[in-house]
């Protein structure tokens, strides 16, 4: 049986903070982790409580637990371990992302007769799972219009697929492409042409109903894919494009410069494939343009 004596060298040598307070709060044990963590020694905490001008714990709004929220107290008041992720203030003055645990101390009656805190530095595990997300949002939006990118748009339609084929839920697909949008570019120049992209790229991201997505497909071709439809609302959703996007406009050296766009749109079939749906959106998007563009072509 290990000895009280041992216990605490090893509790002294976790690599994670530990500390113990009696039912006032006031710390009694402060363990080497506890100071690497928040700068102050052990000479410097013990005795103190753990909301006098130390640790100072706030939640991820900044709201104070020293006070009612205290995960601490908590414990105290109802024996129950607890775990929350807040940040204590070093002593240097800046703030340490931790993740504490709670636990209630007792004596052998079963008396609660303070608490222990073991608490970890989460830091560098957040700025990770920050960067991550930033990478993530990377690798599946275009930086330009901030629109999902082809990979992305790949996925979710991917995934509208396998809907379709568990569920029988149909969805349909435009193909956008900007008419005579090098022209655009030689006469304005290629930054004008970078804002218009930007303008249409918001007026389909802000019309589109919250269970569609629209991305960029390639250069001045973007991609919608419309959930649960019929050959008849797809021509209705696509109507509602062409007179919102020709109604949109940028500012360039003091005139309103406006673009129109083919659409090629169609709806899933049950021998389908990605390609094959994306092709045939493309060629009825060409059947637009040799019309007369400014107009889409609908096919089921
Ligand atoms: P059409 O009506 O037949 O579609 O004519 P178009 O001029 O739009 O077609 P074309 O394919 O000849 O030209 C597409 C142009 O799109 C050429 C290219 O410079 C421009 N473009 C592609 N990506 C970008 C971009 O990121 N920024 C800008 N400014 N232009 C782009
Ligand atoms: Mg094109
Ligand atoms: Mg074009």
């Amino acid at each position: 049986m290990l000895s009280q004596i041992n216990c605490l060298d090893v509790v002294a040598r976790l690599p994670v903070g530990v500390y113990l307070t009696d039912t006032n709060r006031k710390i009694t044990y402060w363990n080497r982790a506890a100071e690497d963590i928040s700068g102050y020694g052990s000479d410097e905490v013990l005795g103190l409580h753990c909301h006098d001008n130390v640790l100072m714990h706030v939640d991820g709004k900044g709201n104070s637990l020293c006070t009612g929220l205290c995960p601490l107290a908590q414990t105290m008041a109802d024996g129950q371990i607890r775990e929350a992720d807040v940040f204590l203030s070093h002593k240097q003055g800046h703030r340490v992302a931790v993740h504490v645990h709670t636990l209630p101390l007792k004596n052998a009656n079963g008396e609660i007769i303070g608490a222990a805190e073991i608490f970890n530095d989460i830091s560098i595990l957040l700025s990770m799972q920050r960067k991550t997300a930033i990478l993530e949002k990377m690798a599946f939006y275009d930086s330009l219009t901030r629109l999902p990118n082809r990979e992305h748009m790949e996925s979710e339609l991917a995934a509208r697929f396998q809907e379709f084929r568990r569920y029988g839920i149909p969805f349909g697909i435009l193909f956008l492409d900007i008419d005579h949008f090098k022209d655009l570019n030689d006469t304005l120049g290629h930054e004008a042409g970078d804002r218009v992209l930007k303008t249409l790229a918001a007026t389909l991201r802000e019309s589109a109903r919250s269970f569609d997505i629209f991305g960029r497909w390639g250069g001045e071709e973007f991609l919608g894919i419309i959930r649960n439809v019929d050959p008849a609302e797809v021509a209705s959703i696509c109507e509602r494009y062409l007179r919102l996007i020709e109604k949109s406009y940028v500012n360039i050296d003091e005139k309103q410069i406006s673009v129109t766009v083919s659409i090629g749109a169609t709806v899933v079939r049950q021998d389908d494939t990605t390609d094959a749906i994306v092709k045939r959106a493309d060629r009825l998007m060409y059947q637009s343009k040799r019309e007369g563009r400014n107009r889409m072509t609908v096919e089921g």
